[in-house]
């Protein structure tokens, strides 16, 4: 039975959860806002099957890519709503046409991130652009399984890890299964998130003095401010890229208030706090699923430095970087390339040299236990300032102690 005694033993992927036969595994919510599961002993009839499912328990070992490509989606409304190049939307508009269903990531009705599915190319524009938050893949590795047995095909996309557990949860290999991951810095905590969220659109409503505060609801439905959300707007550029939401004031039917908030990754608070690792999933400081681990088809990421190695592939609108990982892949590659995107070969250090996420995990700040403990008693933004100043005060303290 499964039992978490540490919590970087657990990448929250729900194999487990999904897999058990007698459903008696929950999964619960702890301070920092991640989801760990809980096995009822009461239902449980020790069949270990949540053990042997289990990416962590039962980890891979690393693989090197088969090829290497930087490549540009040529549709360009497509490349600007993708957080690099636009490369998942042409694998994904593949398998769509070829009567396939693809598996993402998108925002639900209160903004948090959930896994789902679409048949359709226009279901794909949810799915497109980066997230930072981890997504609750809920019962989808189930619902793929049932697609595959009726032999269609089906693309899966996500984190290494949560392609690591769809792997296990299946315990066999489809071939019209096809895989997709990326370059996964980590996760930040969904309770982090949502707090930032709200205190973000209060934060912006109180400036502009058009509404009532008691009215906000964080939210879709008919009092719900946000109408979108970007972690990555290509406004400011991709390599300077900036974090928008879009709020509309407009208090009766019809009526549009519209406003953006818009500011560049580098002074977002929430970007520079998940940057900095301060509230990653505790098994992003030990990732069970880098350099190949995780048995993806292909693995998309940003092309950093593309413009000092390769500047014809460069115009700032975004360029992805892609491995291909398997000889599945290399089929899917050789029959849509050219026709939807332009790309060129590189070689692998060319890509992983500026993006060491490939092969390593995040380090563990000193101050993350201090931030979670100072952010259970203040409002979060408060928090994370004070994280900024710890952080000048140890580096001050640094200096003068080495006299730098
Ligand atoms: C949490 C996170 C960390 C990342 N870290 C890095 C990194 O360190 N280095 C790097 O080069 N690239 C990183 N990326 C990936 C990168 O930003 C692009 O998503 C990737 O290059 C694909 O871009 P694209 O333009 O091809 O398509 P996009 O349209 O941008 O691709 C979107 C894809 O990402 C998936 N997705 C989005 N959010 C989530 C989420 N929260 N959980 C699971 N899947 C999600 C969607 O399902 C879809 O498959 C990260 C992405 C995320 C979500
Ligand atoms: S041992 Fe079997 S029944 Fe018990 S929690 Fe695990 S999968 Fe469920
Ligand atoms: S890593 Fe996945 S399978 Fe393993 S315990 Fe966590 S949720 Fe369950
Ligand atoms: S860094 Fe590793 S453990 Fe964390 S979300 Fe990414 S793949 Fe999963």
């Amino acid at each position: 039975m499964i039992k978490i005694n540490n919590k970087k033993d657990c990448c929250g992927c729900t194999a487990c959860v999904q897999r058990c036969p007698k459903q008696c595994i929950a999964l619960i919510e702890d301070t920092e806002g991640f989801l760990y599961p809980k096995a009822n002993l009461q239902l449980c009839i020790n069949c270990s099957l949540c053990e042997r499912v289990c990416p962590i328990i039962n980890p891979l070992p690393p693989r090197l890519p088969m090829s290497c490509y930087a490549g540009i989606n040529l549709d360009e409304h497509i490349r600007l709503e993708s957080s690099s190049g636009g490369l998942f939307t042409v694998f994904a508009e593949h398998i769509i046409k070829e009567g396939g269903v693809v598996f993402g990531a998108q925002f639900d009705e209160n903004w948090e991130v959930r896994h789902n599915y679409t048949e359709t190319l226009e279901g794909l524009s949810a799915f497109r652009g980066s997230k930072y938050t981890q997504s609750r893949v809920g019962d989808n590795y189930s619902k793929a399984e049932a697609f595959l047995k009726t032999g269609r095909k089906v693309l899966f996309s996500g984190t290494p890890c949560q392609i690591a557990g769809l792997k296990r949860y299946l315990k066999k290999e489809y071939e019209n299964l096809f895989t997709v991951d990326f370059i996964c810095h980590g996760v930040p905590s969904p309770k982090i998130w949502r707090a930032y969220l709200k205190e973000i659109c209060r934060k912006t409503i109180e400036r502009s003095g058009k509404i009532s505060l008691s009215s906000i609801s964080i939210g879709r439905g008919s009092v719900s401010y946000i109408k979108d959300v970007n972690f990555r707007y290509k406004i400011t550029g991709w390599k300077n890229y900036s974090f928008s939401l879009k709020l509309d004031y407009g208090m009766t039917q019809g009526e549009k208030k519209i406003e953006r908030f818009v500011e560049p990754f580098s002074e977002n608070i929430f970007m520079q706090g998940f940057l900095k690792n301060l509230y990653l999933r505790p098994s992003c400081y030990n990732c069970p699923a880098k350099k190949g681990k995780s048995r993806s088809d292909i693995t998309l990421a940003d092309f950093w430095g593309i413009q000092e190695l390769y500047p014809e592939l460069d115009d700032d609108r975004g360029t992805s970087a892609l491995f291909l990982n398997t000889y599945n892949a290399l089929v899917v590659f050789d029959s849509i390339k050219n026709d939807k995107f332009v790309c060129r070969k590189v070689l692998y250090n060319e890509i992983v040299n500026s993006n060491k996420n490939y092969e390593s995990s995040c380090k563990e700040p000193l101050y993350r236990s201090i931030f979670f403990k100072k952010y259970k008693k203040n409002e979060l933004l408060d928090s994370l300032l004070f994280e900024q100043t710890l952080k000048d005060r140890i580096t001050l303290k640094f200096k003068r102690h080495f006299k730098l």
